[in-house]
């Protein structure tokens, strides 16, 4: 039944945006920079842009360089290899949102929720309601579904007397614990393993579930001037190699990518990035349980999908099994009047929503704008050579259509080379490309 003190008013603009975080704002800034003359509307569920950076736990922070986060027309920290902290990134996207506010071009309906057709309901009042008339496109920045350990809910049952936090209240614990049992072994893990190190638990009384071994990224190789080519050598590297395992051998001898037990065949690798000294860190925990995933845990053990293992008083379970950024089917990025936000650069989200702003304001069609093709979030070592395929190709796409922009984009690692290097790159990229769009086929099939 319709409320009687509901009110809808009708509103117009350019662009509504769905989702005020990364993507959505490094969109925003890119229309907002270079079209003075639009209107856009960003709508979020969360009172602050940013997204899930405000649910992020207090110590995250960025694992790649800040350099190349964020939105174009603004730095970020020092503008260098520097990784912004929670509190950097979230201040970052209030200042952005402040620039936007201040022009009057955009307007940021905060906690407010779109239902679709174009309608928009704020959540602190429900009856208030907002139906826009679109004259350009809806955004769809959601897409990527982000999940963050403090908005979602564990998959397995926890038994009443059994202490389960999120990674985020590591930092309210004033018990006394005298073991921690960390949940996961995705980066959110890693962080939390590396956390309860730094604060001086023994490393005997940190134990590991991890359902599997992921290949992890030397962030030394991918800081500002090494990540262009490290990523050419890559491919390089590919065109020996007779499956993707092998790449990422290859990659290890040189140092670009780590596991963090030798002994083990890593089947993940989803883009997660540590230090050298940090590995060395993480090679200290030796109570790794490796039993599948937990299904329950009652207050003497823990059920795993292949074995149960006990545990002893004064526990506390520390959940980071939040999937942060899912592989998802692919859409296609321009349909009719709707954009929806996808990576189009392996493990570079925030850097294809500029591109893909960009690609929305050249006098292109949408067949033409929809070559350059997403690329989904690896989760598995087969994904990569289809992930580097796609996105060198994509690089040259984009290199054709918009080559200044893409030199001047500070959210395109390679602008961060010297125009020397930038064009030697990009040459080595035009000649790289085609062998391995053909390993990648080749490995495909296998
Ligand atoms: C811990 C962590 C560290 C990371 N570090 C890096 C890094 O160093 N470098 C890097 O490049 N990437 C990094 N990433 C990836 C990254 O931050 C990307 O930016 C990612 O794509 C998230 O941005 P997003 O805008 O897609 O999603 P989100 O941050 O989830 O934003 C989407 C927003 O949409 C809103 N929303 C959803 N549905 C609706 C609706 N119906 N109505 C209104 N609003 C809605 C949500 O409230 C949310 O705020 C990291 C990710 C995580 C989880």
């Amino acid at each position: 039944m319709e409320n009687s003190s509901e009110t809808t008013s009708t509103k117009e603009t350019d662009y509504l945006i769905i989702g005020a975080g990364a993507m959505g704002i490094a969109f925003a800034d890119e229309i907002f920079t270079r079209k003075p003359n639009l209107k856009l509307t960003i709508v979020d569920r969360r009172a602050k842009a940013g997204g899930h950076w405000n649910n992020a736990y207090p110590f995250v922070r960025l694992h790649q360089p800040a350099a190349f986060y964020g939105v174009n027309s603004l730095q970020l920290g020092d503008g260098s290899n520097d990784l912004s902290s929670k509190s950097e990134l979230v201040a970052y996207y209030e200042a952005i949102i402040a620039k936007f506010k201040a022009s009057g071009r955009v307007e940021f309906l905060s906690q407010h929720n779109y239902l679709g057709n174009g309608q928009v309901v704020n959540l602190q009042n429900p009856t208030n309601k907002t139906t826009y008339k679109i004259n350009k496109k809806l955004v769809d920045a959601t897409y990527m579904n982000v999940e963050v350990p403090s908005t979602h809910s564990p998959k397995y049952i926890v038994d009443e007397g059994v202490t389960l936090a999120p990674i985020n209240e590591l930092v309210h614990q004033y018990d006394q614990w005298n073991h921690f049992y960390v949940i996961g072994n995705g980066k959110t893990g890693i962080d939390a393993v590396l956390y309860l190190i730094s604060k001086g638990v023994p490393t005997a009384n940190i134990h590991w579930i991890k359902p599997n071994e992921a290949w992890l990224f030397n962030r030394e190789a991918l800081q500002v001037g090494k990540v262009a080519k490290r990523v050419l050598e890559h491919g390089d590297y590919m065109k020996k190699a007779k499956d993707s395992h092998d790449v990422f051998l290859a990659i290890e001898k040189t140092g670009g990518i780590f596991r963090i037990d030798e002994q083990l065949t890593p089947k993940k690798w989803r883009c997660g990035t540590v230090s050298p000294a940090e590995i060395v860190q993480l090679r200290t925990i030796k109570n790794v349980i490796r039993k599948g995933r937990v299904q329950r845990i009652t207050t003497t053990e823990i059920q795993l999908q292949k074995g149960n293992v006990p545990y002893s008083d004064r526990t506390l379970f520390v959940d980071c099994s939040a999937n942060a950024l899912a592989k998802r089917p692919t859409v296609p990025v321009f349909s009719n009047n709707k954009i929806t936000l996808q990576s189009v650069l392996f493990c570079q989200q925030v850097f294809s929503a500029a591109v893909i702003a960009r690609l929305e304001l050249a006098n292109l069609s949408d067949n033409n704008r929809n070559q350059v093709i997403p690329v989904p979030h690896p989760e598995l070592t087969e994904d990569w050579p289809s992930a580097l395929s796609v996105s060198l190709e994509n690089l040259l796409l984009m290199h054709r259509i918009m080559p200044m922009w893409m030199y001047r984009a500070r959210l395109n690692f390679m602008s961060h080379e010297s125009l020397l290097n930038y064009f030697r790159y990009a040459t080595k990229a035009i000649f790289l490309t085609p062998s391995v769009k053909k390993a990648a086929q080749r490995m495909a099939t296998k």
